[in-house]
């Protein structure tokens, strides 16, 4: 089983790893800081670089089962090279900010309007999440917007713990998301952030809600009766 770096810390940019299989141009390793895509969270890119200096770009990175299978852009690494794993860093700090601003549109959406997520999709640049709120309506953009840069500018730490699968099962609050749990998970990752919000969750996140910046919704379209999807960037 591929050990998940990222999950106990999401600011590892690199890690030493040993390539446990290689079928083709798909590699699976003891150990990764990336993260293959899912959740909303589009896939770490990078590379990985041999001890005699062999270079492999990382194109993409699912998860297979209870590994994690990286696409390097060309074949030759075999079961028992040593490699460096090198993430574009970027593009991943990206990503922590925008799942981390996530957790609270999310929260605020909930808190506000009872609203369950139904889905969501990160990027660098911009990001959407859909919710189930028939009473969400243009006009609340602003409040929203208010809010969750009010949580934001409190600098709240974000930190994560582990749970036991059934001790966490037991905490409804924890699963603000609609879909699915994941069936073979003994222990589960809780995120909190200082005492606004806490959620299971396997993503990456930065450390202090500061690092976000701002949030600017720019969009608000109708799905629906009862699905409402909201774009927001950075600033
Ligand atoms: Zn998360």
């Amino acid at each position: 089983m591929t050990e998940r770096l990222y999950l106990s810390d999401s600011y590892m940019r690199e890690c030493e790893a040993k390539v446990l299989k290689a079928e083709g141009r798909f590699i699976e390793l003891d150990r990764t800081v990336f993260y293959a895509q899912g959740g909303g969270q589009p896939c770490d890119t990078g590379k990985m670089a041999t001890q005699d200096g062999q270079e492999y770009k990382v194109v993409s990175v699912k998860n297979s089962a209870e590994e994690v299978s990286h696409e390097v852009d060309h074949e030759g690494l075999r079961a028992g090279d040593k490699v460096k794993c090198v993430l574009d860093w970027e593009k991943r700090y990206k990503h922590m900010r925008m799942h981390t601003s996530a957790h609270i549109m999310a929260a605020v959406v909930h808190k506000e309007y009872g609203a369950l997520i139904t889905g969501n999709q990160l990027g660098e640049q911009q990001t959407r999440m859909d919710f189930d709120a028939p009473q969400f309506t243009k006009e609340k953009i602003p409040e929203v917007e208010a809010k969750a840069n009010e949580v934001i500018a409190r600098d709240l730490p974000v930190s994560i713990a582990f749970e036991e699968r059934e001790k966490a099962l037991a905490r409804a609050e924890l699963f603000r998301l609609k879909d699915v749990l994941p069936k073979d998970l003994k222990v589960f990752r809780i995120l909190s952030i200082g005492d606004f919000d806490v959620q299971a969750d396997g993503g990456t996140h930065v450390k202090s809600t500061k690092e976000i910046g701002r949030v600017k919704i720019v969009d608000m379209k109708n799905k629906g009766a009862e699905n409402r999807r909201i774009y927001w960037e950075l600033e």
